[in-house]
C-alpha cells in the first residue's frame, strides 16, 4: 500500500494527467473494418496479458500520482473471463473515483447489472450504423438488437453515464442521421461522432473512407443544437444538447488542430506496457515493476521519469501514427 500521496503527474508541455486507460487484453470477438477487418489473430511469443494483482498494482501506482479516472478497453475488455473481478478489484483503489469501460455491447444486456454491482460507473457502447445489415458489413456479427438491447439495459440499472462511440465513415446521410436522433429522442446517452483515425493497418482504406467533423457540426448547427461547456476531467468531445431531445450529440475530433493541447491521459496496454500517446511508439514495459507490492515507489519513479518523453501531439495530419497498427494493439 501506498505510505505516501505523491505530486501529480505533469509533462514537459504543461499538461496534467488525471486519466489512465487501462487495456485488459487486445483480443477482439468483432472485426471492425477499421480495426481488425480480419478478425484478432494471436501473436505467437507475446507474453500473456495482465493479471488481476498485476493491474492492481499499476492502477495503485497511477492513482498515486493523482490519476483518478479510469477505462477499461481493449480489445474487447469483456472476452476476459475474469472481466468482473478485474472491476470489483480496480473499483477499489484509493484514489480511483471514476470507472468506466468502452465495449462493443455483445455482452452487455446480460452483464450489465453484475458490472454496476462491481463497481463500474459508465460504460461507451460502440455503434458504429443503427442500421442492421449495416453494423452487420462493418462488425462482421448481426447484432445490432443485442447492443442496443445492452444500453437499454445500462440505462435501467443506473449507470452515471452511458455513452455511444461512432466513427465518422462514409455512410453518415439522412437516414442514419434521422435514426440516429430518434435513437436519443428518449434515452438520456452521449451520443459521439469520432473522426477516423489513420493506423498502420488501416492507411489506405482511411484516406477514402474519412469525414471530417464538420460534417457534424453542420448539422447539429442547422438543427438548432447548442454546444455545453466541458466538465472537469472531461475529455476532448464537444457534446451538443437541443430541448427536444433527451440524450446528446458530440463529436471528437482528433485532426482538430490543437486536439492534443489538453490531453489528459495515459495508457497501459495489456501486457504493462506505458504509452504516452496512442500514435507513438512501442511503449515502456512496466511489467517487471508489477511483480510485487514492495516495487510501488520503483514504479511510480519509472513513470515520472517517462513523461518529458510525451510529445506534445500526435502526427496524423501528416500521415504518421507512429507504431500503432490498430486501436485494439494499444487500447482504443
Ligand atoms: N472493443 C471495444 C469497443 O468496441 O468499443 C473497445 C476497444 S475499441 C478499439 C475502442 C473505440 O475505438 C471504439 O469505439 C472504436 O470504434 C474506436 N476505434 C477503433 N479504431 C478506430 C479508428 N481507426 N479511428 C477512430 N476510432 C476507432
Amino acid at each position: 500500500m501506498p505510505a505516501t500521496q505523491h505530486a501529480g503527474l505533469a509533462d514537459g508541455h504543461g499538461r496534467r494527467f488525471s486519466y489512465l486507460r487501462l487495456s485488459v487484453t487486445d483480443r477482439c470477438n468483432f472485426r471492425c473494418t477499421y480495426c481488425l477487418p480480419n478478425g484478432f489473430k494471436k501473436q505467437a511469443g507475446l507474453a500473456p496479458e495482465l493479471t488481476v494483482e498485476e493491474m492492481a498494482r499499476a492502477v495503485r501506482a497511477f492513482a498515486n500520482l493523482g490519476l483518478w479516472k479510469l477505462r477499461l478497453t481493449g480489445g474487447e475488455p469483456t472476452v476476459r473471463h475474469d472481466f468482473t473481478a478485474i472491476t470489483r478489484t480496480l473499483a477499489e483503489v484509493p484514489g480511483i473515483h471514476r470507472l468506466a469501460m468502452t465495449t462493443n455491447g455483445y455482452r452487455l444486456a446480460e452483464r450489465a447489472q453484475e458490472w454496476r454491482d462491481a463497481g463500474l460507473d459508465a460504460v461507451n457502447v460502440s455503434i458504429d450504423t443503427l442500421d442492421p445489415a449495416g453494423f452487420a458489413r462493418i462488425t462482421g456479427h448481426d447484432r445490432l438488437a443485442d447492443v442496443v438491447r445492452g444500453i437499454d439495459q445500462a440505462l435501467e440499472v443506473g449507470f452515471d453515464a452511458v455513452k455511444v462511440n461512432t466513427v465518422l465513415m462514409s455512410g453518415l446521410d439522412d437516414a442514419e442521421w434521422d435514426r440516429i436522433r430518434a435513437f436519443v429522442a428518449d434515452r438520456p446517452v452521449a451520443w459521439r461522432f469520432i473522426e477516423l483515425m489513420r493506423t498502420n493497418d488501416n492507411a489506405e482504406w482511411q484516406a477514402g473512407e474519412a469525414q471530417s467533423g464538420d460534417l457534424v457540426r453542420t448539422r447539429l448547427a442547422r438543427e438548432g443544437w447548442i454546444a455545453m461547456p466541458r466538465k472537469a476531467g472531461a475529455g476532448p468531445a464537444v457534446d451538443y444538447a437541443h430541448p427536444d431531445y433527451a440524450g446528446t450529440i458530440g463529436l471528437i475530433a482528433p485532426y482538430a488542430h490543437g486536439f492534443c493541447d489538453s490531453c489528459n491521459r495515459l495508457r497501459l496496454s495489456s501486457r504493462g506496457k506505458l504509452h504516452l500517446c496512442l500514435f507513438g511508439e512501442g511503449g515502456l514495459d512496466l511489467r517487471q515493476l508489477l511483480q510485487h507490492d514492495d516495487q510501488h515507489e520503483e514504479l511510480i519513479a519509472a513513470i515520472r521519469r517517462a513523461m518529458p518523453d510525451k510529445a506534445a501531439g500526435h502526427r496524423l495530419r501528416e500521415g504518421d501514427s507512429g507504431a500503432t497498427p490498430h486501436l485494439a494493439s494499444i487500447g482504443g
